[in-house]
């Protein structure tokens, strides 16, 4: 049986880190604080804002908390956003997604000030990501190399596909093991044999949004299997675009849904906002 990569476990440890630096700079006079905007009641959005408010408690962040009804207006929405970007208290804005269908996501991005853009969803710190040249990480994608990197593996030479192209996940995942010196191949909906490629992989990740579709035929003996997915099988349950059951032993490493990638997002989330923090403070 492959190596189960336990996300629970190794963001607790990127989480302890931020807690102790966060400490210290307390101690200096210097504390971090992120504001979370949430528009409307979507279920899903309330987890999230949920988990990341917690987060900020456990490493010691001040959180803002702003739930807005579902009929906020874009000019409403856009002043809060002016309003945090002015505001010395806050580190980071996080502007929970999807918003209701009125709002249009890129317009409220684009507002976000650069600097305090801790999703690095802004273009500025994509572009900057495209470059090699970033102070925020793509959040779930740093947070698969956090898991690759515990596994001990070395990127370098390496085969990597990465399934899936969205500009949250696909993209800059491939972005970021290209940094890391990876072969790397980005497969979606319209690729040819993508058993064939996806076996190729000696890093395979999978950010597909299909529950189980990547069963033991698309991957390697002893490849390392990263699922991002969080998806819900036919009894409604949560699970991963990977089927982990017919997996598990193929692969030499390989990621649960639940507690994989998922915890991974919201502490790297907290290394990004403690990162603007310092920026900010000129550390
Ligand atoms: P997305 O925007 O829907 O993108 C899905 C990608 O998969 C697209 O590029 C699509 O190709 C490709 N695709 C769809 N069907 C395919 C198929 N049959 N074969 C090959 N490629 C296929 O989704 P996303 O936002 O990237 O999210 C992906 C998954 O990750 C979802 O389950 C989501 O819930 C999860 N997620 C988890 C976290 C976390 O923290 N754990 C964070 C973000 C997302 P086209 O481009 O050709 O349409």
């Amino acid at each position: 049986m492959g190596k189960i990569i336990d996300g629970k476990a190794v963001s607790a440890q990127v989480k302890e880190r931020i807690r102790q630096e966060t400490a210290a700079l307390k101690e200096q006079g210097t504390q971090v604080g992120l504001a979370v905007v949430i528009v409307g009641d979507d279920p899903a959005s309330k987890v999230y804002v949920r988990n990341k408010k917690r987060a900020c408690e456990e490493v010691g962040f001040d959180s803002y908390e702003y739930a807005l009804p579902a009929e906020t207006t874009e000019e409403e929405l856009l002043s809060l956003v002016k309003k945090l970007n002015a505001d010395d208290k806050v580190n980071g804005i996080l502007v929970q997604l999807p918003l209701p269908a009125h709002l249009d996501d890129k317009v409220i991005i684009n507002n976000i000030l650069p600097e305090k853009d801790v999703d690095a969803f802004h273009p500025i710190n994509v572009g900057r990501i495209m470059i090699g040249d970033y102070s925020f990480l793509p959040c779930t994608p740093a947070g698969v190399m956090e898991l690759i990197a515990s596994t001990g593996t070395q990127i370098e030479g390496k085969e990597c596909v990465v399934i899936g192209r969205s500009n949250i996940v696909g993209k800059p995942q491939a972005m970021l093991l290209l940094h890391s010196n990876g072969t790397v191949t980005v497969c979606h909906s319209r690729t040819k044999n993508l058993k064939e490629v996806a076996s190729r992989a000696d890093i395979l990740v999978a950010a597909v949004g299909k529950a189980k579709m990547i069963t033991a035929d698309y991957i390697k003996e002893g490849a390392v299997v990263i699922d991002v997915g969080m998806d819900r099988d036919e009894n409604g349950k949560l699970c991963g675009d990977v089927d982990f059951e017919s997996c598990k032993d193929k692969a030499g490493y390989i990621t649960p849904v639940p507690g994989g990638v998922g915890p991974m997002t919201i502490a790297m989330l907290m290394q990004n906002t403690l990162t603007a923090a310092k920026i900010q403070n000129g550390l």
